[in-house]
């Protein structure tokens, strides 16, 4: 009896201790990257996507329903990266807290400078960036002003928390300030340079460190490779001696390298996600290191063979 009251009353003591932690939950490991920054052990996170897996593609367990039901803070990207996902899930999980527009619900896309926004909505050709380029993570300024949406939305939901929230924000922008200063100078030789990507997710990085990365192993954003435009991919690759194709994980390599094999490049495996790629597992920091370092060791490594 005495052991049944004891265990009671520690359940009576810990629940409320247990149920103190916002329950945060982000679409893609990204935006999880930096609401771990922000919200340390004072959260509780749940990360949708892997980083393995295609943020426009995501496979969308029963259990995200749950997940999503549970949540105080939904975390999305938004510019429709998540459209062909997430909105069904939102629904079924009859969670009115995430209500859109609300301060629960962190649109991470807001006042964010969206690249490549068509005149005229047309998704008619397949194309799934028809509300403009929606991977702006890996420009670290856009970083920034992720940090500072999901900082006002963990103060909104749990005030007490709020001045550990800041400081966080502070020191991650503080260090994150000082490290972009060393990528820059890490990328600076290669100004101007041409990359091959296989999806266009890489413009926001090309913009923030002077290269180009506008040539793609798909033909549109979300179509498959075609041997013919492969073909015209290799020509212009020959023609501007691009030598660099660099392609995400649960992206397919083989036909990278088949490229690869025709222009003497490097196939170079990158990530917008912690943990997508070995040796970007510790957060967003890590992986933007992994980025400017394995970018530039390709571009620096001198070109030879046949096709120059
Ligand atoms: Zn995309």
């Amino acid at each position: 009896m005495k052991l049944i009251t004891c265990t009671l009353l520690a359940l009576a003591l810990f629940a409320p201790l247990a149920q103190a932690k916002l329950n945060v939950v982000a679409t893609t490991p990204d935006f999880a990257a930096i609401a771990r920054e922000i919200g340390g052990d004072k959260i509780e996170l749940t990360t949708l996507a892997k980083p393995t897996e295609d943020p426009h593609f995501v496979d969308a367990k029963p259990s995200f329903i749950v997940k999503l039901n549970r949540a105080d803070v939904l975390i999305e990207g938004g510019a429709e990266l998540e459209i062909g996902w997430l909105p069904a899930l939102l629904d079924q999980s009859r969670n009115e807290k995430l209500a859109a527009g609300g301060s629960a619900h962190v649109l991470c896309s807001q006042g964010i400078q969206l690249l490549e926004v068509p005149a005229t909505l047309d998704r008619s050709k397949g194309d799934i960036h028809a509300a403009g380029n929606p991977h702006y993570m890996v420009d670290p300024a856009n970083a920034k002003i992720v940090a500072q949406h999901i900082t006002d939305a963990l103060c909104e939901q749990d005030a007490k928390s709020c001045e550990t929230y800041r400081a966080n924000l502070k020191k991650f922008n503080g260090v994150l300030d000082a490290k972009l200063v060393g990528w820059q100078k890490i990328l600076e030789p290669f100004r101007g340079r041409e990359i091959v990507a296989y999806h266009n997710s890489w413009l926001y990085f090309g913009s923030r460190f002077g290269l180009k990365i506008d040539l793609f192993l798909e033909p549109k954003p979300g179509i498959p490779p075609t041997p013919a435009h492969l073909a015209e991919v290799i020509t212009k690759m020959k023609t501007g001696k691009v030598h660099v194709i660099i392609v995400d994980p649960y992206l397919n390599r083989k036909t990278a390298e088949t490229v690869a094999s025709h222009t003497d490049a490097i196939v170079v495996d990158v990530t917008q996600f912690p943990g997508g790629v070995k040796g970007t597992e510790g957060g967003y920091i890590p992986m933007m290191d992994y980025l400017v370092n394995s970018i530039a060791k390709a571009l620096g490594t001198p070109a030879s063979g046949p096709a120059r």
